[in-house]
């Protein structure tokens, strides 16, 4: 189950997430969350293996209201049950409190360890709350924590990205989730580059810190078990992993998706529109029904993106484009016959997603 909390205490100037600074409507909107959690439980199959509280900023919640989400998910024994979590946010009193939820792994956005690029980007923590953010919440007895760090920020320097893995590294941390910075279309960061008052990082400067990333990682005992996610073994997420291999789930909240028996479901990701179709049981829903070639397509997309890869056995007319790739050392076919991209494919992964797709 996805749970989507949708509320920020402010907007970070690069993000296009579905999410709104009004938090005098979190009550009314948890409510609408409640009822849509009682009249969807037992969807998507029980019992309910892994619940992801995302957003959004989750930690914007009261413990109280976390555990009145979980107990109506009939969650609280849920295998892993994460929650996403801004290091503005961290006390020690609030990790204890969130422990007491059933909470048993944490996702800290942390994204950089220099004040002057959090600052850049309209972060509203600094590197100082990040790493106590991370201690506190191992010091409360959070045993799997994943921090996120993204890269290519305007101005950051290889030497700062290397100083940024070095420092989460040292925090002992389970999993690392690493994003390029994306200039989303009508986002604050994409306005102030095209006016000329930011730069962003240049292509190769970009992919040589995506290599510098996993092959620091790798050398640090973390398995790249999806393009941008890194786990010690035995942590790899297994929401994150259900997404991915075709598990089905229920999403609740404004803006969420789901995914249920070859049907994509989803929420309107409009506050008013959730808060009022779930009060007078009007709520719009829209879907599409995945077709054999559709399936096949995002098999590919998201397959190709982790390191299970997709299997051999592709339909006759992309033989060829297939054995291409392997020629130029862009795809590899590993011993169970399962394709999977090398670090070289991973930079131009997006094109040989497109070209294996029918
Ligand atoms: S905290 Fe997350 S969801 Fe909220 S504005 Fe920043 S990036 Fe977007």
């Amino acid at each position: 189950m996805y749970i989507h909390i949708p509320f920020c205490k402010r907007r970070c100037l690069y993000c296009d997430f579905f999410s709104t600074t009004l938090l005098q409507r979190q009550e009314e909107y948890l409510e609408a969350v409640i009822k849509e959690i009682d009249s969807r439980r037992g969807e998507a199959g029980e019992p309910i293996r892994t619940v992801y509280i995302g957003g959004g900023t989750p930690s914007t919640l009261r413990a109280e209201d976390v555990s009145k989400l979980l107990k109506a998910a009939g969650a609280a024994d849920a295998e892993e049950i994460t929650m996403e979590l801004n290091p503005g946010d961290a006390t020690r009193e609030y990790f204890l409190r969130l422990r007491e939820t059933g909470i048993n792994r944490l996702s800290i956005g942390i994204q950089s360890f220099q004040d002057g690029l959090l600052h850049l980007v309209g972060r509203r923590h600094d590197a100082q709350q990040a790493i106590e953010a991370v201690r506190m919440a191992q010091e409360a007895g959070f045993g799997n924590i994943s921090i996120d760090l993204m890269y290519a920020l305007p101005t950051q320097t290889m030497d700062m990205w290397k100083a940024d893995i070095e420092t989460a590294l040292s925090l002992n941390v389970q999993h690392i989730s690493s994003y390029g910075l994306m200039y989303e279309e009508g986002t604050e960061l994409t306005r102030r580059r095209d006016a000329g008052e930011l730069e962003s990082i240049d292509e190769d400067t970009e992919m040589a810190m995506y290599d510098y990333l996993c092959a620091r990682l790798k050398d640090a005992g973390l398995v790249h078990y999806e393009v941008s996610n890194f786990a010690l073994q035995g942590y790899e997420a297994l929401h994150n992993s259900s997404y991915w291999n075709g598990t089905p789930y229920v999403g609740v909240g404004a803006g969420a998706h789901s995914y249920i028996g070859c049907v994509r479901s989803w929420n309107p990701d409009d506050l008013d529109a959730y808060i009022q179709g779930i009060a007078d049981s009007t709520l719009v829903r829209e879907s599409e029904t995945l077709s054999d070639e559709d399936r096949y397509n995002e098999q590919v997309m998201l397959g190709l993106r982790t390191n299970r890869g997709i299997p051999a056995t592709l339909p006759t007319h992309k033989r060829l484009v297939l054995d291409s790739f392997v020629q130029k050392g862009l795809l590899r076919e590993t011993e169970e016959k399962r394709i999977v991209a090398t670090q070289k494919g991973l930079h131009v992964l997006n094109r040989i997603i497109e070209d294996l797709m029918i």
